[in-house]
């Protein structure tokens, strides 16, 4: 049962390419921690690019609690479904106007709740530099790690009750890699929460692991069991 569930999905990027995607699932429970690993090229983003609704796909479901995703419009998809995508698209504009995408009646006092739960100090008024361009040349510098924060808070601004992470922490300082993560993940609280990552070491800590080759789950279950199995 939910609140994710995702059945035999099939992506392509074309006629005659081949299948990003070919005949995935998973399950995700209420609350759970689980990771989605795999080689690179293997489908991973094209996974969270559907979770996202940045992507229709050729066929297969998505639902959640029960209700398939295709038949809810792209935003009420994103309500249910929110999180950090590889680029999370911020744009130039202050803090506040970043978060309110999400929840246009957001108060600054919800706003100061959720930038203190994902740990990130920054004014809402701030209008930090190349937010969206990453080459801002003055104002408040915002780094790879804040960047992923503000996301998230974004995302914890909706209704979701899952949060997709995607490769959250690649692109930032190994130091600072684990610090994000764990950040993130008790940020999300009793939110379930999938994690896409190449990175190994923060396996055991999930609930459940789904290993993906060529757009197909070929093993899943908990790191120590798959362990075993070896
Ligand atoms: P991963 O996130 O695991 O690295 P992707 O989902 O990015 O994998 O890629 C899966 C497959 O789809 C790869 O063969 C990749 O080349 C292809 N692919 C991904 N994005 C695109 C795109 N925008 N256009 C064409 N092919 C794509
Ligand atoms: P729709 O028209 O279905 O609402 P859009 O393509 O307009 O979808 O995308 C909605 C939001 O998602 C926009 O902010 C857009 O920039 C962002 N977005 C779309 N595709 C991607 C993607 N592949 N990665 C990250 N963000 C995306």
């Amino acid at each position: 049962p939910g609140p994710l569930r995702v059945r035999d999905l099939r992506v392509r990027y074309g006629p005659g390419e081949p299948w990003a995607l070919d005949g995935l699932g998973l399950d995700v429970a209420p609350g759970a921690r689980v990771a989605v690993v795999g080689p690179s090229g293997s489908g991973k983003s094209t996974l969270a690019a559907v979770l996202f609704r940045f992507r229709d796909p050729d066929s297969g479901t998505v639902t959640l609690g029960g209700t398939d995703l295709s038949s809810v419009s792209p935003d009420v998809a994103r309500q249910a479904i929110s999180g950090v995508p590889q680029d999370p698209h911020l744009f130039d504009s202050t803090v506040r106007e970043n978060l309110r995408l999400a929840r246009p009646e957001a108060t600054d006092a919800q706003l100061w709740d959720v930038l203190e739960r994902v740990r990130l100090a920054v004014d809402v008024a701030a209008m930090p530099a190349g937010l969206a361009t990453d080459v801002g040349v003055h104002g408040a510098r915002f780094s790879g790690g804040m960047r992923q924060r503000l996301a998230l808070a974004r995302a914890l601004l909706t209704d979701a009750r899952l949060l997709v992470l995607d490769e959250p922490t690649t692109h930032l300082d190994p130091d600072t890699r684990d610090a994000v993560l764990d950040d993130l993940l008790a940020a999300a609280g009793d939110r379930a929460v999938l994690l896409v990552t190449h990175d190994l070491d923060r396996l055991t800590e999930m609930d459940a692991v789904y290993v993906v080759v060529d757009g197909r789950v070929v093993q899943h279950g908990t790191h120590a069991g798959l362990l075993a199995r070896d």
